[in-house]
């Protein structure tokens, strides 16, 4: 099908009048979605996109959770909104379900209205409660869009605006990755660099924040016993852990939360998206009993109007009993497994296909020009994107075919909703099947 927009009267004034999000506006074009069902959205022109992107890896519960918005219905008509100060019975609900389900001694929720929020008020947290002011993290991250979450990511593919017009804040150092394609440093070494980096840094680093699975900078997958020794090489140091859940978190690798998977007991998590399963904008920061304690006689100068939104919270209630009475969980690790067989099969048959990473229903192919030799595509030419024009390329034709994948930094990532069965993992994968015949036919010779 052709997908040219900017046809209807919507897609008319969406382009007039909206400031598009991360992009020139000249490449602004977007198409207008009218229907929802299961996994798929629909089009103006009454295309059916299987979505296998869960669009920014946030709709989990797919289109159809009637538990979620039927709550949501519900408290909106009863008490829509009391600013933080009063309490309500979706945000003590929420609280209470966060402190069962996250590992370790996490136990009590600071509330805000995205995932970068959460980090902000996580590095505050652990500010306060160390008394020191560095933030550690990696390179091949994103934790967000203003300016400490910002500064804390790392990737220069992700800034198209370079610090000349967005500067750092100050005490934010960068540490190597686990891994990335191509990396001349193993796990281990990257392990020891961090130890070193916090020995020189001597004492004035307050936490190590981490993605325990990368996500949009290409599905980095650590080796199993990665999270639980950087944990203990912050500890040594005096450093808090904070793990940026914000895309790994509610079900999506196979358990409630990666750092579970991995073993790894933070003292803050962060989370958003999966948290309502994106029916309504809500983020956490959570941590543990310990730090909480600290804020007994401490003064936690943060918050926001909306934090513990009740409509918000509402959801998330929701959204957590339906992950848990529909097995969503169990079916992550399932699929997971089959999806993985699939992507493995489509690596092996395309040259292209550097490599296939991931776990659970966080998967991720990265593509090479050169299998030999593992070389990215080179980046769009323009620099206003952090893809590859062989990766737009292929994602527009699995699209042209039906099937919407998220592309990012040389990788596609494959998150399809915790809701998705096999058949539609078929179908997704026969769409990148044909696709990727386009990244073959790029390679070097
Ligand atoms: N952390 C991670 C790991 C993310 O993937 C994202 C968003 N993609 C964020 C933080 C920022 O979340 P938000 O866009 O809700 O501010």
């Amino acid at each position: 099908a052709n997908r040219q927009s900017g046809r209807n009267e919507i897609e008319r004034l969406d382009r007039e009048y909206t400031l598009g999000t991360w992009t020139r506006q000249r490449d602004f074009d977007p198409t207008q979605i009218v229907d929802t069902n299961g996994p798929r959205i629909v089009t103006a022109d009454g295309d059916s996109i299987l979505d296998f992107s869960s669009q920014y890896v946030c709709t989990s519960l797919g289109y159809d959770a009637e538990r979620v918005s039927d709550a949501v219905a519900e408290q909106i008509r009863t008490v829509p909104y009391v600013n933080p100060g009063w309490a309500t019975e979706p945000r003590a609900r929420l609280s209470e379900k966060l402190a069962e389900i996250t590992p370790g001694p996490l136990k009590k929720t600071f509330y805000s209205t995205s995932g970068t929020e959460a980090n902000e008020a996580a590095f505050k947290i652990a500010r306060a409660y160390t008394g020191k002011h560095k933030i550690l993290s990696r390179y091949r991250s994103y934790h967000g869009a203003t300016a400490a979450s910002l500064s804390a990511s790392g990737d220069p593919r992700r800034v198209a605006q370079g610090p000349e017009i967005q500067p750092e804040v100050p005490g934010m150092v960068k540490g190597p990755d686990p891994y990335a394609y191509g990396s001349s440093l193993d796990p281990d070494e990257s392990l020891e660099y961090i130890d070193e980096m916090l020995k020189l840094e001597g004492g004035t680093v307050a936490a190590v924040l981490v993605e325990p699975l990368v996500g949009s900078n290409g599905v980095l997958t650590p080796p199993d016993d990665y999270l639980p020794r950087l944990q203990e090489i912050a500890h040594d140091h005096g450093a808090l852990l904070i793990c940026d859940e914000v895309m790994t978190g509610f079900g999506r690798t196979g358990e409630w939360f990666a750092s579970a998977l991995y073993d790894a007991e933070p003292d803050i998590i962060t989370m958003a998206k999966g948290l309502t399963g994106s029916y309504q904008p809500l983020a956490a920061t959570t941590v543990t009993e310990e730090i909480a304690e600290y804020f007994e006689d401490t003064l936690l100068n943060q918050g926001h109007t909306f934090a513990g939104h009740p409509t918000a919270c509402a959801a998330g209630v929701a959204a957590i009993e339906t992950y848990e009475e529909e097995g969503l969980v169990e079916n992550a690790r399932e699929m997971g497994q089959y999806l993985k067989s699939k992507l493995d099969s489509l690596a092996e048959r395309h040259p292209s296909v550097g490599e296939r990473r991931g776990v659970g229903l966080h998967q991720g192919l990265e593509l090479t020009k050169s299998t030999d030799e593992r070389v990215p595509f080179e980046q769009r030419e323009d620099k206003v994107s952090s893809t590859t024009t062989v990766l737009d390329e292929v994602g527009a034709r699995a699209l042209d075919n039906g099937v919407y994948f998220y592309t990012s930094v040389n990788t596609i990532v494959v998150t399809p909703p915790l809701t998705i069965t096999r058949d539609e993992v078929d179908e997704a994968v026969d769409a990148l099947d044909d696709a990727l015949r386009l990244s073959d036919a790029a390679m070097d010779e």
